[in-house]
């Protein structure tokens, strides 16, 4: 059965054609670009357009290699289009131009593994108790929804569908409505390179309206979801009344460790780039510095004035290590923190104001903050800022250091800094946390399982777990009997 042309809910608006979503560029507070705005009762078409292309077209059975052959080709399209998919990322995010090229070149990636996974993927042959052939196969569940957060565009949104599509989904993609033109862009290339029509849906709007019409609809059998813990624990709760599976990337407040044996200069440099890429807007940022008693006044010390020489800068500045903030009212809230943990008792090493002079004072800007002073259970030290600020604490010895690491509602990620293996090891098993990095940070690559423990997120991304999040097994019992079944 042949199937119509989608709805076309969210090409680029025409002019004055609305309603529309404004993206606004948080370096300048100049029009990034505008959008056509999905209502919640756009959600029904987009769901039942998905179902129609699982069940019209031959996805779901067309054979792996043809399947992979279809992902290869977004990849390669991708990173063919990296400088203008960086350059309207730069615009909808206000992300440094570095960080909008990596941007695309993971999305990119995504789908190069992803194609690869696909075509070597292999069900189980089970050892059979009876004269049968038993066997685990992997089936998609239909139709997933996909809602991802403003924080890295594009390569979010591509590490969902790719193991999605790759696992024969149709795949409704709702993006942060500050990010909306990546997402459009992705649908696109993945049109030109072939993707049947209706098996990607991109809706942009609001989370409060669309986002949760998406996840409450009959016809959504999977939910995946990067974002905010709060919203995630919603979302969860309608997956728990709806009986579906839910993968879940949360926030994080993560334990960065220093010990006294570590290397000074890695350490430092490591956690400046940890805290402060992406302007600290990044889930896995290491928010919380905990330096070893007998080191920590050195330290600290030469960490506020390496954090008071970081060049804040516009984001097509090739000069420029941190960037705005997504938004003004995002920039509140982070300054917000600041004043709490000043009233709380802090010391601001470094830091602690937006720049008023210039061409930042017209972007969502905010200096690099360091504090200190306060206890791990201050507010500032618990709760997940997502932005430019980074609080220390001093440690006595490893009971002590794991006990305050560990306390938070997070689990998202940790590092640590040492010269001694053997306690890289004992640290890294001690840490509740979901990637643990020792002598490195914020290393990530599509190939390795990716997500959180406790608050920070159910499931995992990415690797080979990252494309089972998006099938269930069938089991398939096919009989051999030399006689016909009995009772008995
Ligand atoms: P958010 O939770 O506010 O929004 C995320 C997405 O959910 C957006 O598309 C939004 O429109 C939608 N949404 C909001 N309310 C909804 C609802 N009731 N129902 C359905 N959808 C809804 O998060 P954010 O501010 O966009 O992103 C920042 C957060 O994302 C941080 O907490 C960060 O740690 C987290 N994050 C986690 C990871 C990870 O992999 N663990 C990666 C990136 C970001």
């Amino acid at each position: 059965m042949p199937i119509p042309e989608p709805p076309r809910f969210c090409p680029p608006a025409p002019a004055g054609a609305g309603p529309f979503l404004l993206s606004i560029n948080p370096a300048d507070g100049s029009q990034a670009g505008r959008v056509a705005q999905a209502r919640a009762a756009d959600v029904d078409g987009a769901v039942a357009h998905a179902w129609q292309a699982v069940r019209c077209q031959p996805w779901r059975d067309l054979r792996l290699d043809r399947r992979a052959d279809v992902l290869y080709e977004i990849g390669r399209l991708l990173r063919a289009e990296r400088e203008p998919l960086a350059r309207l990322q730069m615009a909808d995010s206000g992300k440094p131009w570095k960080e909008c090229l990596h941007m695309v070149d993971s999305a990119a990636g995504s789908f190069r593994y992803y194609a690869a996974v696909c075509e070597t993927l292999q069900g189980e042959i089970t050892p059979a108790r009876g004269e049968y052939f038993s066997m685990a196969i992997a089936e998609p569940f239909g139709v997933i929804a996909a809602i991802t957060p403003w924080n890295s565009p594009i390569m979010n949104e591509a590490q969902k569908v790719a193991p999605a599509l790759a696992a024969g989904n149709a795949v409704v993609l709702k993006p942060s409505e500050e990010t909306p033109q990546l997402a459009l862009e992705l649908l696109r290339v993945c049109h030109q390179a072939g993707l049947p029509q209706g098996l990607l849906q991109v809706l942009n709007g609001s989370g409060e309206e669309v986002g949760a019409a998406l996840v409450r609809h009959p016809g959504v059998r999977m939910l995946s979801f990067t974002g905010g813990t709060e919203t995630g624990r919603a979302i969860a709760a309608v997956a728990g009344q709806r009986l579906i599976p839910v993968g879940l990337e949360l926030g994080g407040k993560s334990p960065h460790i220093v010990c006294a044996d570590a290397d000074r200069e890695a350490a430092l440099a490591g956690v400046l780039s940890g805290i402060f890429g992406s302007a600290g807007q990044s889930c896995v940022a290491g928010s919380r510095l905990f330096v070893e008693r007998t080191i920590y006044a050195e330290f600290v010390a030469a960490l506020a004035q390496r954090t008071r020489a970081l060049r804040v800068g516009l984001p097509d500045d090739p000069g420029t290590q941190v960037g705005p903030l997504i938004s003004w009212q995002h920039r509140d809230k982070v300054a917000g923190y600041v004043e709490l943990g000043r009233r709380e008792g802090a010391r601001v090493l470094a830091g602690g104001y937006a720049p008023e002079q210039g061409a930042l004072a017209r972007g969502a800007f905010y200096m690099p903050t360091l504090l200190d002073g306060l206890p791990a259970q201050a507010r500032v030290c618990q709760e997940e800022i997502f932005g430019p600020v980074l609080v220390a604490l001093p440690f006595d010895g490893e009971d002590d250091l794991i006990e305050q690491a560990n306390g938070t509602a997070f689990g998202l990620a940790a590092g640590i800094w040492t010269g001694s293996y053997p306690r890289a090891w004992r640290l890294a098993r001690a840490l509740e946390a979901g990637s643990v990095w020792i002598n490195t940070y914020k290393q990530s690559h599509i190939a390795t399982p990716f997500g959180g423990f406790k608050d920070s997120g159910i499931g995992r991304e990415k690797g080979l777990q990252g494309l089972r999040l998006y099938s269930q097994n069938k089991s398939i019992y096919w009989g051999l009997h030399t006689q016909p079944l009995s009772l008995g």
